[in-house]
């Protein structure tokens, strides 16, 4: 598989994200920012309602802020219309949620190379293939979700995430349906799409799964924490600042 030209190098600044509820404002996000690196693999831990899937929607550019900047490959999102952020998320970014999200009445197959078919690729069953054998389930295709354990329906799910072959792949809580074996066996084959150079982030509750990634991420109340890092490394930054990790 190709890679992609565009190396996604988010930039988030300042975010701040609200809902309204009858009367009721609802701040969720409240001054977020960080920065991620091309080949980041980073981990976004944070109590359940601390705002996690909100920040994950708004860098799959599926959610708008109330202010701040969010630049994606150096180009601010606000500035673009919402033709193009379609055509962003559906080239470039790859999502994976804890549901897995699957059609029922479809094969693994079929399900990997729906994207495919909504952006008239070509060849888009061999490039489904190509996207099962990655997960190793090439001897799975013609499967029904309902004829998969958990962890091979999240297999099928990252296969259609990547079958794109995009360069950021979003993933919120994909291991929090399976039991800690199964989760940390799809922990690693992020580690392995990670290595070919595709930058994660994945959402997790479970300290484990935040341990095997190179740097983790704690929302609070809305409030990004301070920033671990995987190896004993000098964070360079503050949250609010430019990070990098060598
Ligand atoms: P997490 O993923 O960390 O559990 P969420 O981002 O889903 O947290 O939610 C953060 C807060 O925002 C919660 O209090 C939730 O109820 C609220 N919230 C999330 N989405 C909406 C929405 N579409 N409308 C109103 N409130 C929402
Ligand atoms: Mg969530």
């Amino acid at each position: 598989m190709e890679k992609n030209n565009i190396e996604p190098v988010i930039e988030v600044l300042k975010v701040n994200k609200s809902y309204t509820m009858g009367q009721e404002k609802l701040h969720v996000l409240k001054n977020v920012s960080f920065t991620v690196q091309k080949g980041d693999l980073l981990a976004l831990t944070g109590p359940s309602g601390s705002g996690k899937s909100t920040l994950m929607n708004i860098l799959g550019c599926l959610d708008s802020i109330d202010n701040g900047d969010y630049l994606l490959d150096g180009t601010s999102v606000l500035k673009r219309n919402a033709n193009q952020l379609a055509d962003i998320r559906s080239k470039n970014i790859g999502f994976v949620f804890q549901n897995f999200s699957l059609l029922s009445r479809m094969s693994a197959l079929e399900n990997v190379e729906l994207p495919l078919l909504y952006s008239e690729t070509k060849n888009s069953k061999k490039k489904a293939m190509e996207a099962l054998d990655i997960v190793g389930l090439s001897d799975r295709m013609k499967h029904e979700p309902n004829q998969l354990s958990g962890g091979q329906r999240q297999r099928v799910a990252i296969a259609r995430a990547i079958v794109n072959d995009p360069a950021l792949i979003l993933a919120d809580e994909p291991t929090g349906n399976l039991d800690s074996k199964t989760g940390l066996e799809i922990i690693d084959l992020f580690h392995r799409l990670n290595k070919e150079g595709r930058t994660i982030i994945v959402v997790t509750h479970e300290q484990d799964v935040a341990n095997e990634c190179h740097r983790q991420l704690h929302m609070l109340d809305g409030v990004l924490q301070k920033e671990f890092f995987k190896k004993r490394k000098k964070p360079q930054i503050s949250t609010d600042k430019t990070c990098e990790v060598k």
